[in-house]
Formats: structure tokens, sequence, C-alpha cells
């Protein structure tokens, strides 16, 4: 348990969401070693399938080169079996899920099956049109084959249909913790660390 001499015990159950190109992956790894919980990435997970040329990794790149997603049983069972792991039993921070409403009721249940719950919800706020730029730009250097301009409107209109709806559950149960992500990445990331009392 991380605990500071001044303030409540860290977080450790975490979520961070946010539209493509907001930045989540980036935040994603700095607060996990600031907090030393592994940072899962659904998206990573399926890239490295997809290079791997798995089954899953076929399967998943026919949604995502479309800029769709992954079927939910797919993913929830994906996760189910990454949460299982050690590394992932004194805390974690999950990357790109859940992001519809059917993952968010498999999440909790795999936690209640666990005796665990999250402890807070990060949400990196950021402005749609300065996000398409960020992805053009990360398309041009990174060559990721869903980082093309027509995918990333896809992206973009599938994350607002299915994920933001999210949003509300996760403020209804007071877990949500939104942060300014528009300011420079160190600000982003001391800003993300206060609001966990870290
Ligand atoms: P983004 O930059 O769009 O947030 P990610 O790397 O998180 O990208 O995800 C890339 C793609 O992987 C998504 O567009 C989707 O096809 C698939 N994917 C990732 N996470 C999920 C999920 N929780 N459910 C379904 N599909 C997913």
């Amino acid at each position: 348990m991380t605990t500071t001499p001044d303030g409540p015990a860290a977080a450790r159950r975490l979520l961070i969401v946010g539209p493509p190109g907001a930045g989540k992956g980036t935040q994603a790894a700095r607060i996990s070693s600031a907090l030393s919980i592994p940072a899962i990435s659904t998206g990573d997970i399926f890239r490295a399938n997809v290079s791997g040329e798995t089954e899953l990794g076929v399967l998943a790149k026919s949604y995502i080169d479309k800029g769709e997603y992954v079927p939910d049983e797919v993913t929830n069972d994906m996760v189910r079996s990454r949460l299982a792991e050690d590394d992932a039993q004194a805390g974690f921070l999950l990357d790109g899920y859940p992001r519809t409403l059917a993952q968010v009721d498999a999440l909790d249940a795999m936690l209640d099956e666990a005796g665990s719950a999250l402890d807070a919800v990060l949400m990196l706020e950021v402005d749609y049109d300065a996000v398409v730029e960020r992805l053009i730009a990360r398309g041009a250097e990174q060559g990721r084959s869903d980082d093309t301009e027509e995918t990333i409107r896809k992206r973009i209109e599938v994350y607002r249909e299915q994920t933001t709806p999210l949003v509300e559950v996760y403020e209804k149960r007071g877990l949500l913790r939104r942060v300014d992500g528009m300011r420079s990445i160190d600000d982003v990331t001391t800003a993300l660390l206060q609001v966990l009392g870290a």
C-alpha cells in the first residue's frame, strides 16, 4: 500500500478514459510507474497480437483497421485473463477499457468476483479538433494502421456514441476525476497524480 506522509493512501484500481489521441497511453505509463501498478492497454494487447499474427490478432485487425470496436466478448475475455495475473492483484490502471456499457458490466462482475472495486476513473478532457491533428501526426511518425484521417474520424464518432455514456455512469458513482488534457504532458501528469491524492 502506498501512503504519503500527509495524505490518504493513493487509489490503486484505476481507469483512464478519453477520446482517441487524448494522451491516455503516455499518461498511463507515467501513472503506472509513479504508483507501481501495471498499465494495461487493450489497444496495445490487440496490437501485439496483430504483430504476432495470433488468432486473436487476425480477428482484432479486421475491426481495428475500420476504426470499429472489437466485439465485447473477445475484449472482456482478454481483460479477465490479464487482470487475473499476479502483478494486477495490488492494483492496475486500465487504458482503453471499458469502452462500452456492456464492458462496464463485465468489469464490475470481474472485480466483484475478486472482492474488489474501482477506486477512481481518470478522464482526460481534450478538444476533438486538436486530437485529429495529433493522431494524423502520430500516423505519420509511427505508421499505426488505424491513424489515417478516415479511420480517425470513425474512431472519434464511435467514441462519442459508445464511450461517452460511460462518463455519466462513473460520474454517478462518484468515481470520475476530470483533468484538462490540453496542457503540457508534465502538467497533465501532475494534475492526475494530484486528483489521486498521490
Ligand atoms: P485509441 O488511440 O483509439 O484510444 P487504442 O490503442 O486504445 O486507441 O485502441 C485501438 C483499437 O483497438 C480501437 O479502435 C479498437 O478497435 C480496439 N480496442 C481497444 N480497446 C478496445 C475495447 N475496450 N473494446 C473494443 N475494442 C477495443
